[in-house]
């Protein structure tokens, strides 16, 4: 599929989604503590959704290996899982590490945006890991200079990974977004040798989402199909952000409040 600039119009309707996942995401962030269930979680998500008047991105995505569809409005991915964790019924604790990546449809445009919350007091090394993942996408948005190549920004994501001794997962990557969740182009957080490469053009409105792991960057899909985990075990974090480019250069849509930290 070719790539879908977007115009002003369609720009202001993403914002407006993005709205909604950063003031979501927000109160998810603030009510997440030891005792909170991810149940609890996504039914706050999906209650805040459904009064926005705005539909769950993620709830009844098909499943890519043949299993049921996702059952939930949010992702929650903790402490050795990536990505696309189902939330359950179990109580977060102290020390955990939980992803919540989070999505919405409003006047038939997307948002999406992704957190790694610390419960509680957490280990001095998954609290670098969950920074370091927070600053390489902060790192990345601030490289988005409109005409500029991808592979350039994502060169800057993997070596600044590395320095920190962690590792980039390839397995999953960013993509563009806009009346579809999924749009291309594909945005790899890495130089990737299969290709991927694109021109970072005014009116593209891509999700840049890096996913670090403490270890070995490589991953495993469980038997429900959804729920991907790291192969060694190891901790890892995931952020993303919906970010428009410019000619004044990148907007981010999806300024998550906490993730400065006030909550
Ligand atoms: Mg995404």
């Amino acid at each position: 599929m070719p790539i879908i600039l977007k115009s002003a119009r369609e720009l202001g309707l993403i914002r407006q989604a993005c709205e909604l996942v950063v003031e979501v995401l927000d109160q998810l962030a603030c009510k997440a503590a030891p005792g909170v269930t991810t149940a609890e979680l996504d039914a706050l998500a999906a209650e805040l959704t459904r009064r926005a008047g705005a539909q769950p991105l993620f709830t009844g995505v098909p499943n890519p290996h043949g299993k049921a569809a996702f059952p939930a409005a949010i992702c929650a991915s903790r402490n050795n899982v990536l990505v696309h964790g189902i939330p359950d019924e179990k109580p977060l604790l102290d020390g955990d590490i939980l992803s919540i990546d989070f999505g919405v449809r409003l006047d038939g445009y997307c948002g999406d945006a992704a957190i790694t919350l610390m419960i509680g007091n957490v280990s001095p090394q998954a609290k670098r890991l969950v920074q370091t993942t927070r600053d390489v996408l902060k790192l990345a948005v601030e490289n988005c200079h409109p005409h500029r190549r991808w592979f350039e920004v994502a060169e800057i994501m993997d070596s600044f990974v590395k320095k920190a001794g962690f590792t980039i997962v390839q397995d999953f990557v960013g993509h563009g977004i806009g009346l579809d969740m999924h749009e291309d182009p594909r945005v790899p957080n890495f130089v990737d040798p299969n290709g991927g490469d694109f021109v970072l053009e005014p009116g593209l409105v891509i999700a840049i989402e890096p996913m670090v792991n403490a270890g070995s960057k490589k991953v495993k899909t469980l038997n429900d199909g959804w729920t991907v985990r790291t192969a060694d075990s190891k901790f890892c974090a995931h952020f993303e952000h919906t970010v428009a480019i410019t000619e004044d250069g990148p907007e981010v849509l999806t300024p998550v409040r906490c993730l400065s930290e006030i909550c």
